[in-house]
């Protein structure tokens, strides 16, 4: 494929990703409701029924910068959304990536890839594809002399705490010093030389996040995951590029569980993931109040909402099955509303 990069002049890129329908889905016979007419436009049609009992399919349209159907790739994903950012860490700017959605419809596959040793062939994620991009530009004659560090940090928001995946899920503080700058206290930096070096680092973390709790894949789908991959020369910082798996955000309906501890988790969900809508908004819209304290995500990604070099990409991930349909079209209204306007 070539590409001319899609998003120079944009500073927020909004993208959807369909998955397949899996293995399950298939065997219960599902429908799959979402189709990709074009490499802009997304489908849904929802069966539904009049009231005289006929049936029909409600059809809704939506554009994104660009949509991916079932058969795209993580490479072809990753080209057209996190790729073009890459630069920006090198201007001296912060780059972010999303990828939000209901759980199981593809976000840490999408991001993280799975290195697991489960599958048979590991396959590379948004994380490793930026990271050997990273190292591919650093060795260029433009930066090769500029004597750049690479580290990497990644890190899980769990219920508005921070833990390190990098060094046993240590429990971190945020501290904001008088000047708004925004620290996680104690948050490992790894050194990194190059790509492989990355891909140790994101086994260690990705193992980290799954284990060391009874409901494994329920607490991954109740956290954000960030991945970091900073610049630095001589100890100060260029640039950084955050690549942020989201929770679940059917997590955020939770809110009126029988169980307390759900209720408070769904609760700060939604409100992290409303306050990140409200804060890619405000950075598209260069306005100068961004709500950034209303969550710790937020609170956490500060720096990279402000600036005029700061740069962000949100991925939508759907599941194309018809029980997933009214999620499905929760993520599209979402990410509707993180556009540019
Ligand atoms: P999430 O992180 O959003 O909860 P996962 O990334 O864990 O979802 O995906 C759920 C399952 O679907 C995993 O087994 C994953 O490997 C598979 N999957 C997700 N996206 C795709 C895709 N584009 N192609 C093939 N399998 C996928
Ligand atoms: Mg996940």
């Amino acid at each position: 494929i070539s590409i001319s990069d899609p998003i120079e002049e944009h500073r927020i890129c909004v993208c959807v990703r369909k998955r397949p329908l899996n293995r399950h889905e298939l065997q219960k016979k599902e429908c799959d409701v979402v189709t990709v007419p074009s490499k802009c436009v997304l489908m849904v049609h929802e069966p539904k029924q009049k009231v005289d009992l006929t049936k029909y399919l409600d059809t809704q349209t939506f554009r994104f910068d660009f949509s991916f159907d079932e058969t795209s790739s993580n490479e072809m994903v990753y080209r057209f959304t996190a790729r073009p950012l890459v630069e920006t860490i090198f201007e001296g700017g912060k780059a972010t990536c999303f990828a939000y959605g209901q759980t199981g419809s593809g976000k840490t596959h999408t991001m993280g890839g799975d290195f697991s040793g489960r599958t048979q062939n590991a396959s590379k994620g948004i994380y490793a594809f930026a990271s050997q991009d990273v190292f591919l530009l650093l060795n260029q004659p433009r930066y090769r002399n500029q004597n750049l560090e690479v580290y990497v940090t990644f890190f899980e928001i769990y219920n508005g705490k921070v833990f390190d995946l990098l060094n046993k899920k240590a429990k971190l503080r945020v501290l904001e010093d008088g000047k708004q700058q925004v620290q996680v206290v104690g948050l490992q930096e790894r050194p990194v030389g190059c790509a492989e070096d990355v891909i140790k680092m994101i086994t260690t973390g990705s193992a980290c996040r799954t284990s060391g709790h009874t409901f494994a894949n329920a607490s991954s789908s109740r956290s954000h995951a960030c991945f970091q991959i900073i610049l630095r020369r001589r100890g100060q910082m260029i640039g950084k590029f955050s690549l942020v798996d989201l929770a679940g955000n059917e997590r955020g309906a939770d809110t009126s569980s029988a169980d307390r501890q759900t209720r408070m988790e769904g609760a700060e969900i939604n409100k992290s993931l409303l306050a990140l809508k409200e804060c890619i908004r405000a950075l598209g819209q260069n306005k100068s109040h961004t709500p950034f304290r209303e969550s710790k995500l937020t609170q956490v990604l500060r720096d990279s909402f402000i600036g005029a070099n700061s740069r962000t990409c949100m991925i939508a991930m759907i599941s194309p099955g018809m029980s997933s349909c009214e999620y499905t079209l929760n993520t599209l209204r979402y990410a509707d509303r993180v556009k540019e306007l």
